[in-house]
């Protein structure tokens, strides 16, 4: 801007210099113009009226011819008869001159005449004397043109100087007008009061623009701070990534996922983040514009990657990547195979049993006598097998949380009491004593859902004891929570096997199980129960020593 201002300033001085300098000169020239020929007619009057006067012309004409001007008498006939400058004798006739035909005619006339070389301009002043003879004054001086040959160089000169002062001069001033808009802060501009007025419109703006940006910087660092924290809590991996496969942001969970040194990966390429081969060709086949979707191995975990192409302009311009931790999904689908696996297999073993017995009742291979026997058998069976489908829809009741059941406040003894009621043939039959011990803490919970799980672990106790055993149930509070645990001295479980009695159809040992009427699923309803209310459950045993099971509940 500054420069802008100085060169048209400039310009405008130098383009002014000329045109005062050309107009001057015209102007000084028609004036001095003017005057020669105000002059030249003042003399031609005086010496007019002198030669009319004076009885002797060649004396008085002799003594003026030293002035400047041109001095010539004409006769009537156009003979030359005086001139101050020229040998008149051998000059022509001037009968035929503009100015003395008018002069003769009427008395005074004058004329102009330009040289050819346009160098200079010549006047003349004619007027008629009494002896009817012409006086004719001239004077030469330069023409325009001339006068402006002649003075070219002051011109020049002059113009020159000024302008160097100009420049002198507008530098200056250009800096000074300038100054106060360079010194604007622009991040409070309203605060500089020494700024033209002219400007007010333009500072308001910038003012309101300052305050614009402002509130979208706040409004985009909001929305970035936001991105951040919801990135960086996800459990999902995330990673944003350019067509040319330059990471622009990877959350923590993603660098964890991959194993990756904690860091900033920001601007780096992925293969410094990850060099798993199919990862990379996920994030090739979206670069290609295709969605990917795959279940992989990563560090020891199954991870399913989503590569996901994000378009712009038609244009693939970046990769969207999410890893997902899916190995409890899998671990999950796994056990519920094998859970449909087991569960086939556990129904088809009683029904084998009842359809052989029924057989050979069919075939009268059974005597008469027998029959109640098998009968009784198929009973068995049968039983079992409603059990083993009770508990079936209970453990997937549990697994899918459908519970219709409300849950209310429980005392935790009466419940034990109840089930040791409901227990007495079998603890009467196995000889075993069973006793309540400590207080009734309350609990939140779904009666019938923790009848069934003390039902289930005092009927192992008694299942897996010894004949004259003792069962215990002790109740109490402990570290805020409720704790309920049943204890035998029975037949104990190996360590080796302690991790896995919680499993669908675990059993430590599959004859005593199935002859007792176990399905090995007893305790996995119980851990069900315990978690479905925020529960949990741990085994101590020994072998031959006995077992306690102990659940925790959340206090009411
Ligand atoms: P089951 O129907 O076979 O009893 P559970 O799920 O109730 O199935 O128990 C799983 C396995 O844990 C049992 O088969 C048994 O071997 C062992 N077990 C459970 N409770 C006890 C206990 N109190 N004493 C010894 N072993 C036990």
């Amino acid at each position: 801007m500054k420069k802008k201002i100085y060169l048209n300033s400039c310009l405008i001085a130098l383009f002014a210099i000329i045109i005062t300098c050309v107009l001057t000169l015209v102007v000084c020239y028609q004036a001095f113009d003017m005057q020669t020929q105000r002059d030249l007619k003042s003399d031609g009057k005086y010496v007019a009226s002198a030669l009319n006067n004076l009885s002797s012309n060649e004396e008085f004409l002799s003594t003026i011819s030293r002035l400047d001007s041109r001095i010539t008498l004409v006769a009537q006939d156009g003979t030359v008869l005086f001139d101050n400058e020229a040998d008149y004798s051998q000059m022509g006739n001037h009968i035929d001159r503009p100015e003395i035909i008018k002069a003769f005619q009427d008395g005074e006339s004058e004329d102009v005449r330009v040289s050819e070389t346009l160098g200079s301009q010549t006047f003349y002043y004619a007027l008629r004397l009494d002896d009817n003879s012409v006086l004719r004054m001239a004077k030469t001086t330069s023409s325009v043109f001339g006068a402006f040959v002649n003075i070219f160089p002051i011109i020049v000169l002059i113009a020159v100087v000024v302008f160097l002062l100009v420049l002198f001069v507008t530098r200056h001033l250009t800096r000074r007008l300038v100054a106060p808009i360079n010194n604007i802060d622009l991040h409070s501009p309203q605060s500089d009061s020494a700024v033209y007025d002219e400007l007010a419109p333009l500072i308001h703006r910038i003012t309101m623009q300052n305050k614009q940006i402002s509130e979208q910087i706040y409004q985009m660092q909001q929305r970035q701070a936001e991105f951040h924290i919801i990135t960086e809590n996800m459990t999902e991996g995330l990673i944003l990534l350019d067509q040319n496969m330059t990471v622009l942001s990877a959350n923590k969970s993603a660098i964890k996922m991959l194993d990756a040194m904690s860091g900033e990966y920001s601007g780096k390429n992925l293969i410094v983040l990850t060099r798993n081969l199919d990862i990379l060709d996920g994030v090739r086949t979206a670069l290609s514009g295709r969605h990917h979707d795959r279940v992989i191995d990563l560090n020891g975990t199954k991870c399913q990657i989503f590569a996901n192409p994000v378009y712009e302009a038609g244009k693939v311009s970046g990769i969207v990547l999410f890893l997902l931790d899916v190995s409890e999904r899998e671990k999950a689908e796994a056990i519920r195979r094998e859970f449909s696996a087991n569960v086939s297999h556990e129904l088809k073993t009683p029904l084998t049993s009842i359809s052989g017995y029924a057989e050979l009742m069919e075939n009268g291979m059974v005597q008469k006598n027998d029959i109640p026997v098998f009968a009784a058998k198929i009973h068995k069976e049968a039983t079992r097998l409603i059990t083993l489908v009770q508990d079936i829809i209970k453990i997937s009741q549990l697994d899918e949380n459908d519970i219709s059941l409300p849950k209310e406040k429980i005392s935790l003894s009466k419940i034990a009491k109840n089930v040791l009621d409901t227990l007495e043939t079998q603890l009467k039959e196995k000889n075993i004593h069973a006793s309540i011990e400590g207080s009734a803490p309350i609990i939140h919970a779904v009666p019938q859902l923790i009848h069934e799980l003390l039902f289930n672990l005092c009927d192992n106790a008694i299942k897996y004891n010894n004949p004259g055993g003792s069962l215990t149930i002790r109740l109490g509070q402990q570290n805020g929570e409720a704790v309920c645990s049943v204890s035998d001295d029975g037949i104990g479980i190996e360590q080796e096997h302690l991790d896995r009695i919680f499993e669908r159809f675990y059993r430590v040992d599959k004859s005593h199980s199935r002859a007792t009427g176990g399905t090995g699923l007893g305790l996995s309803i119980v851990k069900h129960i315990a978690e479905y209310h925020g529960g949990r459950v741990t085994v101590q045993s020994r072998k031959n020593a006995g077992t306690m099971i102990t659940v925790y509940f959340p206090l009411a």
